[in-house]
């Protein structure tokens, strides 16, 4: 039992580890958590508090926010909402979602601005050079077919399984008759009503843009919580608000294939933006020592095979970047660094030399680099 005197004289100490205690749990740290979903993982780092934004619910407001994101506009959910309109009659305008009716709407101005290289309705191309969820290249288009549905709801090493395939080249026959079913002009969207209408067999697929938009749901559900300090990544796609811990900028480095030391191929701070790359170099196939990438011509009906192997975007979502990104990779670093610097896009092209790599960058992208170290 401590003596009344000896308690005395222990109270100061209490005290002051109580007030460190307060202090270094009040004053903003760095938080950060992980996770996986649409077939890649999120990261998350966040400056609060101890007391006000816990962990656990600030990544439960994350996780909430993109498996909404991934209900509905995955082609790899037989159920989503995407998927449902992709089977929906043609010619019959089909209820969605308000903010799948605007991404769409998104893409279509994108598509208008590169003549047709960005086209979400890319999708039969996709899965059929296999870099779609591939059970899907058999689906017959009568709805309700029901193998099709059981390979659809094939368990997720399945997929894996198909994915790691060696890549094939389709015939020319079938590659034909695949172009049939792609035309964004056939994709009627209807804000008022909130529908989409396929006026001709088409499959829309939003891999280019709506994980880029998950990012911002994510962003918007940490913003909802009061938290104005963080940054999030999914899949590569990125979005930044407000400051680190030591009140600098977040700072990203775009990391390209052997591209500059360690790989980095420019340091760059987006200020409150998001950035988004695409590459030829994470989802490709090679026959005969030439690469097939996963970003199609939709007119030709090839994977384009330009000399661009990385496009980094920086813009005021992360969905329009990542839409962007993906259009750059088509349209090459010649036609593409004339239409960003025409339309001041922040946009940074690195593409295969003889050397190795170079990189061009647009005019709206230079304010955002930081000179590496
Ligand atoms: P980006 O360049 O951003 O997008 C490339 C993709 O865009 C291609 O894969 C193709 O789908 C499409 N595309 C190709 N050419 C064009 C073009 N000319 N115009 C428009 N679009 C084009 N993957 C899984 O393996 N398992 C999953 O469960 C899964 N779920 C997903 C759920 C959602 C909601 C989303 C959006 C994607 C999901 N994915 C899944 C796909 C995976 O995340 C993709 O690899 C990723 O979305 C492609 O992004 P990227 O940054 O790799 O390439």
């Amino acid at each position: 039992m401590l003596s009344r005197s000896l308690k005395r004289s222990l109270l100061p100490a209490i005290f002051l580890l109580l007030v460190v205690f307060l202090v270094l749990s009040t004053r903003p740290r760095l938080y950060s958590f992980q996770g996986q979903i649409m077939g890649t993982t999120y990261n998350v780092s966040y400056v609060a508090n101890l007391f006000t934004h816990p962990v656990k619910e600030v990544s439960k407001a994350v996780y909430d926010a993109l498996a909404d994101v991934d209900q509905r506009m995955s082609t790899y959910k037989s159920d989503s909402e995407l998927m449902q309109f992709n089977r929906s009659p043609v010619g019959e305008p089909f209820r969605v979602s308000q903010d799948i009716v605007q991404l769409v709407q998104e893409a279509q101005a994108i598509s208008d601005m590169s003549d047709g290289a960005y086209d979400i309705t890319v999708g039969p191309l996709v899965n059929l050079w296999g870099f779609g969820p591939t059970q899907w290249a058999a689906v017959k288009e009568s709805p309700g077919d029901e193998d099709s549905h059981e390979l659809a709801n094939a368990p997720e090493f399945v997929k894996w399984i198909e994915s790691q395939y060696p890549g094939h080249i389709p015939d020319e026959m079938a590659i034909n008759e695949a172009r049939t079913k792609v035309g964004y002009q056939s994709l009627k969207a209807d804000i008022g009503d909130s529908t989409l209408t396929r006026e001709k067999e088409l499959f829309v697929d939003l891999s280019s843009i709506a994980k880029g938009y998950g990012v911002d749901q994510a962003a918007a559900a940490i913003r909802a919580l009061g938290i104005e300090d963080f940054i999030v990544e999914v899949g590569g796609e990125v979005a930044v608000q407000g400051v680190k811990p030591n009140g600098k900028p977040w700072r990203l480095a775009v990391i390209g294939p052997e591209m500059g030391k360690n790989g980095i191929s420019a340091l760059v701070e987006p200020l409150d933006k998001a950035l988004a790359t695409s590459g030829d170099y994470l989802n490709f196939f090679e026959v005969d020592g030439q690469r097939y990438s996963h970003t199609i011509n939709p007119v030709t009906g090839w994977p384009e095979a330009k000399r661009v192997a990385e496009v980094a975007v920086i813009a005021d979502t992360s969905a329009r970047a990542d839409a962007l990104a993906t259009m750059f990779m088509v349209l090459g670093d010649e036609k593409g660094l004339e239409l960003a610097n025409r339309l001041g896009i922040a946009a940074r092209f690195a593409y295969y030399t003889d050397e190795g790599f170079e990189t061009v960058t647009s005019e709206a992208f230079k304010p955002y680099l930081v000179e590496q170290p």
